[in-house]
């Protein structure tokens, strides 16, 4: 059963305005796995491929994962909103609450370890709060008895560099990666 299929029930109930087959993008990965990933939005490349984070920004997070050990294949990754929003503008309110009750279904469904949030709109969604993502990052809340740790978008990463060191600690915290601090030989 495909994503779809699995949640027929949801998209029966979607209004119509919020139903765009073309620039819809389902979740990947496995149902049983121990970390979930929410991104924003599909953009132009996930669209064309049907799959999240397989763009600039995905390349980008395949990398920082596989410094740490990790591979996406261990992931469930999704969005907060399953359809692109034209030119690649935020997702607005109204989208957010139309998708969200497929998400809290996903998460239910999944029920991970935890849940690593990706940027500011899932983690505002997710913790309830209007904190940006800079004053949360990195610290491991509960909500409904499950761990959900913020982090900075993969795309904050391309435009800020400086933020990728914050990322990859982030990431190895949520996948318990923790760096031992021992130099390689590389380093020296
Ligand atoms: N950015 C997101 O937030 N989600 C994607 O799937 C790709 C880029």
């Amino acid at each position: 059963m495909n994503f779809r299929e699995k949640y027929q029930d949801f998209f029966d109930t979607l209004h119509p305005s919020h139903k765009d087959e073309k620039r819809f993008v389902p979740a990947v990965g496995s149902q049983g796995s121990d970390y979930m990933l929410i991104g924003e939005a599909p953009g132009a490349n996930e669209v064309e491929q049907k799959e999240p984070f397989v763009g600039r920004a995905g390349k980008k997070m395949d990398d920082i994962l596989s410094d740490i050990g990790m591979d996406r294949s261990e992931l469930y990754i999704t969005n907060l909103v399953k359809v692109r929003p034209p030119d690649n503008r935020d997702p607005k309110k109204k989208e957010i609450e139309a998708w969200a009750p497929l998400l809290e279904e996903e998460i239910e469904n999944v029920d991970p370890e935890i849940i690593i949030t990706l940027g500011n709109f899932p983690s505002r969604y997710m913790l309830d709060t209007p904190k940006g993502i800079s004053q949360i990052h990195g610290r491991i809340f509960t909500r409904e008895g499950q761990k959900i740790m913020p982090v900075f978008h993969p795309a904050a990463t391309l435009y800020d560099q400086s933020k990728t060191p914050d990322l990859e600690k982030d990431f190895r915290k949520a996948f318990g990666k923790e760096d031992s601090g021992q130099q390689k030989l590389s380093d020296l």
